[in-house]
């Protein structure tokens, strides 16, 4: 199967294209993706000011360090492992990915043919029987997580499956049995059972070390995440005397990559496992300024700001979705110096700075980043910095905010 470009650009081939749906810029050189991707984002954020040119990537196949395949039957009822069809529930059977991390999608494929001839059935969300539900595999720079989700607890034969697993990828440095058995569409349950090694990953970015667990959130392109994270290093220019909050944390990575570069760190973070590995990894950085807390940013944040507390600059990552009322507002009547909005969709990115520019702060960079070549996904770093004086709509949003704290 040829799977390499004829040129640096492309436009590439994936012989799953159509089936699979995921890569919707599959038929685009890599130089038209990133001008589509600018235009867009550019569109977005006129009102804020200049864009500056996306930041792309030298080699941009194969990233994705986290690699998902469902489990299905085909129409014979033999095991298969691919992704959901766009818009089904019908399996894809897909067995080389141009996006994803070759390594990982060669450990997908022992999986499937090690669970063939253990003969474990797959899971059937109508008739909810079956055992073998998802594989995810997260592979770090050194350290490699097999995350095997199941229906049920009881894995059969579960000592000689992983001992083949391990035999043909030595790699693998962890193992771990999740067990989903509600009727949903999210593919990790609460459970897990470490069936080999130390139940997480341990990976580098930035010259740190960071901890991973298997219900935490990690950047899935590490190269972008370091450009990335650099990016958020010249824009939040701290001098080692300011209180930063790292807002939507995650396993600290943003923080904790500056951590020596401010007084005082605060993260926060909703995911427990999460706040769990972000704690620990800033013993294991030595970040003694740092300090982790569980709970969701908005109300924290409005906590902070009833008790008169300051901040001089915020960094913030919140999911697709955004950020919230209570968290802009919070921040707004807080006034920390140098806000950086690291955002994975542009269109709550510009709802959001509709904010806070109403709010007395206005846009003095933004970047994107292409964090995911060949789909439609742009992330942005933006640099906003407090203003003097506040429009009419952010004297309003403080009156809100005062009238609710
Ligand atoms: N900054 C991190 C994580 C960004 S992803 C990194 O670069 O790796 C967004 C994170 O926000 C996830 O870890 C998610 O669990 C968390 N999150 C989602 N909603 C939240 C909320 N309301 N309050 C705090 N954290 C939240």
């Amino acid at each position: 199967m040829t799977m390499t470009p004829a040129s640096g650009d492309g436009p590439f081939r994936c012989p799953h294209a159509g089936l699979c749906g995921g890569c919707t810029l599959m038929g685009l050189g890599y130089r038209d993706q990133l001008a589509m991707k600018q235009a867009r984002v550019a569109a977005l954020l006129k009102p804020f000011g200049r864009v500056e040119p996306i930041r792309g990537m030298e080699h941009p196949l194969h990233y994705r360090n986290k690699v998902h395949a469902v489990f299905a039957a085909d129409r014979r009822g033999r095991l298969q492992a691919g992704v959901y069809q766009a818009g089904t529930h019908r399996v894809v059977p897909v067995e080389h990915c141009l996006i994803e991390d070759e390594r990982a999608d060669a450990i997908l494929r022992t999986v499937l043919e090690l669970a063939r001839s253990f003969r474990y059935q797959p899971y059937d969300e109508d008739r909810r029987t079956g055992f073998l539900r998802h594989a995810l595999v997260r592979a770090g720079r050194t350290e490699t997580m097999l995350i095997l989700v199941t229906a049920a607890p009881f894995f059969p034969n579960k000592n000689a499956f992983v001992k083949a697993l391990l035999q043909a990828h030595p790699m693998l440095t962890t193992v771990v049995q999740n067990v989903n058995d509600r009727d949903t569409t999210l593919v990790l349950g609460r459970r897990d059972t470490v069936l080999y090694g130390k139940g997480y990953i341990e990976d580098h970015l930035c010259g740190k070390a960071f901890r991973v667990s298997p219900q935490a959130f990690y950047q899935v392109n590490s190269a972008q995440t370091e450009a990335l994270y650099g990016l958020v290093g010249e824009m939040a220019a701290l001098t080692g005397t300011e209180t930063v909050l790292d807002a939507y944390c995650g396993v600290g990575t943003i923080g904790l990559t500056l951590a020596d570069r401010c007084r005082r760190l605060t993260g926060v973070e909703l995911n427990p496992q999460a706040v769990r590995d972000a704690r620990i990894n800033a013993r294991r950085n030595g970040a003694v300024n740092a300090l982790f807390v569980c709970g969701d940013a908005g109300r924290w944040m409005r906590e902070q700001a009833v008790r008169g507390e300051t901040l001089d600059v915020v960094l913030m990552d919140p999911p697709r979705s955004g950020s919230d009322e209570a968290f802009l507002d919070a921040l707004i009547h807080m006034k920390p110096a140098r806000v950086v909005y690291v955002s994975c969709d542009p269109e709550t990115l510009a709802r959001d700075l509709k904010r806070l520019t109403a709010g007395g702060y206005r846009v003095t960079r933004a970047v994107p980043v292409d964090m995911f070549p060949f789909t439609e996904h742009v992330e942005c770093a933006v640099q906003l910095t407090r203003m003097q004086r506040q429009t009419q709509d952010g004297r309003q949003a403080k009156a809100r905010w005062e009238r609710k704290g």
